[in-house]
């Protein structure tokens, strides 16, 4: 998406979040969920970080969300800490037809925490909920107690079906703006 018009709207807060996660798990079909309401049945390895902006409504305050996407990177082991930096929000995704992907939140998490802000609000996703019934290798309580441990988020999602993929990013979204109001009391 382009910065264009949206850009230039009246917000009241700019922030950026950032998706992270092992290669195909679905970041970059969740993100064109969110901001385009689009799905790309095959995404292409791309470099160079992309990003796209939406625009949320909440309470009385319009939010402009600036969400990053490694665009492949991690392919490559090349993110860098200027890709967390100044983040106020993460979506740590997994796949939960590969549990090498559930196995790797670890040290993602890690990366987080090493990287960006010590206030972030991180959410963790279980993507492709759609295959739930054929080739599962991670269970929603296996998801859901790491979330716990970690002090996270949870939710499962299909980006594919567009299921829980507005719900994951305004969760993450609406947690910021908490975060935010109460500092600026
Ligand atoms: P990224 O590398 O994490 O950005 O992953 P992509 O968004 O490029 O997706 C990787 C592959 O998984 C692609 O072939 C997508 O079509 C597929 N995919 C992404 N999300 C879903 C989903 O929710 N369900 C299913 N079944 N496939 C998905």
């Amino acid at each position: 998406m382009s910065m264009g018009d949206s850009f230039d709207e009246e917000c009241d807060y700019l922030f950026k979040a950032v998706l992270v996660g092992d290669s195909a798990v679905g970041k970059s079909n969740l993100l064109s969920r969110f901001a385009r309401d689009q799905f790309q049945l095959d995404s292409k390895p791309t470099i160079g970080v992309e990003f796209a902006y939406r625009n949320i409504r909440v309470g009385d305050k319009l939010i402009k969300a600036q969400i990053w996407d490694t665009a492949g990177q991690e392919r490559f082991r090349a993110i860098t800490s200027s890709y967390y930096r100044g983040a106020l929000g993460a979506l740590l995704v997994y796949d939960i037809t590969r549990k090498t992907t559930f196995e790797n939140i670890r040290k993602w998490l890690h990366e987080l925490r090493e990287y960006g802000n010590s206030d972030m609000v991180i959410v963790l996703v279980g993507n492709k909920s759609d295959l739930s019934n054929t080739a599962r290798e991670v269970n929603i309580e296996d998801g859901q107690s790491l979330a716990q441990l970690e002090g996270l988020s949870f939710l499962e999602t299909s980006a594919r079906e567009n299921l829980n993929v507005e719900e994951a990013f305004l969760q993450m979204i609406n947690k910021i703006h908490e975060t935010i109001s109460q500092k600026s009391l």
